[in-house]
């Protein structure tokens, strides 16, 4: 990816589009925010990607936790996209049971010295801090703190995860800390109040990933319905057969149901309402939503759905990690189960 899309973006006022206006953010409320995701998410994942870390997982966290001189520090050139920052909470034996994470962070004097390592991190290797979740107390989720690490702390480094299905040309890195040391004032919330930090930042993340996902199944049905009236077979444009028919009506019935899904997410946030349950449906709605939708798009497209001429291809490897990340779909029927039940499986 050409970087100085990232001065466009802060230029669009899309990095802080959340983000309340005396941090140099744009101040829109949620369901603006999604149309822009979901647009995004139409044209790139891994342009939406870097708009929904700055707003939700990193700006909005700070927001809520982050200290006034954090604050002041961190969102203005977050918004301007002068210092991006990373949500450094997966670690390679920790992804959906974060709670069991490994990296550790230990008095060292008045400071604290974090040492372990992240994998999978959206912007690892651009970002100039990241939230890093790290052990300071015992097992489980009540021993973890949450740390503003400036990247080019000593100790700290990044390299770049290669090989990804889809995402290309979005920054994934592994984050190496090896003795880092950063104040106490470093801290994000109290110490042992990590977990809670690390998902209150999910719930935003998550209505606009489902709004990205509203954008690749839109995206989809788009190609596919254009397609669909210039490509002939038989003597007739593929359209006009029941059975290709029956993949464009599934498409654009699940992509209406998500996008109403999303919005009603984002209509509770505005609201103030809680809306973790909500995020989770419209997420795991959504997300599974784009991933049928662009596998049937490639199948409308025939062989031409298999290679880059046409966009669908790169829908479905862009679509693929959308089940995963920020809470797979298993994660997030356990969260709707909970709800319905009142019984965690995570415990
Ligand atoms: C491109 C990309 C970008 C990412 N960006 C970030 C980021 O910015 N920051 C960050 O912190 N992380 C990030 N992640 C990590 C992502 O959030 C994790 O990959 C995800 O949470 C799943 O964890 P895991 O990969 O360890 O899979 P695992 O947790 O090992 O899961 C493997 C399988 O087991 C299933 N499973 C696990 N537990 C249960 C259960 N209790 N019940 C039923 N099934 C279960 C899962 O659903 C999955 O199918 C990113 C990942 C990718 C691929």
């Amino acid at each position: 990816m050409d970087r100085s899309i990232v001065g466009k973006l802060a230029d669009a006022g899309y990095l802080g589009a959340v983000l309340p206006s005396e941090h140099g953010g744009t101040g829109l409320d949620a369901i603006s925010y999604s149309l822009i995701a979901e647009e995004l998410g139409r044209a790139d994942s891994s342009v939406r990607g870097i708009v929904s870390v700055s707003n939700g997982l990193v700006g909005k966290t700070l927001v809520k936790w982050g200290t006034v001189e954090q604050q002041a520090e961190r969102l203005p050139a977050l918004c301007a996209g002068e210092a991006l920052g990373c949500y450094a909470l997966t670690e390679p034996g920790s992804g959906s049971d974060p709670a069991s994470l490994v990296t550790r962070a230990e008095r060292a004097g008045a400071d604290w010295s974090i040492g372990g390592s992240k994998l999978f991190i959206t912007l690892g290797t651009w970002a100039a801090f990241a939230l890093v979740f790290a052990r300071t107390g015992g097992d489980g989720a009540r021993g973890i703190t949450c740390f503003l690490v400036p990247t080019d702390a000593p100790g700290f480094s990044a390299a770049p995860v290669k090989g990804k299905l889809g995402l290309r040309a979005q920054d994934t890195g592994e984050l190496f800390l090896d003795g880092v040391r950063v104040p106490d004032a470093a801290r994000l919330g109290a110490e042992g109040e990590g977990f809670k930090v690390a998902m209150s930042a999910l719930d935003a993340g998550r209505v606009s990933l489902a709004a990205g996902c509203v954008g690749i199944a839109q995206g989809c049905l788009d190609a596919c319905v254009d397609y669909a009236r210039e490509r002939r077979q038989f003597g007739r444009a593929i359209g006009s057969f029941q059975l290709v028919q029956e993949l464009l009506a599934d498409i654009a019935v699940e992509t209406d149901a998500a996008r109403l899904l999303t919005w009603r997410a984002a209509a509770l946030a505005d609201a103030g309402r809680p809306y973790t349950l909500e995020a989770s449906v419209a997420k795991y709605y959504a997300s599974e939503a784009s991933v049928r939708a662009s596998n049937a798009a490639v199948q409308i497209h025939g062989g031409y759905g298999y290679v880059d001429e046409y966009p669908v291809g790169k829908y479905l490897r862009d679509a693929r990690v959308t089940t995963l990340y920020e809470g797979t779909s298993q994660i997030q029927k356990l969260i709707v189960g909970r709800a319905l039940t009142g019984e965690s499986a995570f415990v």
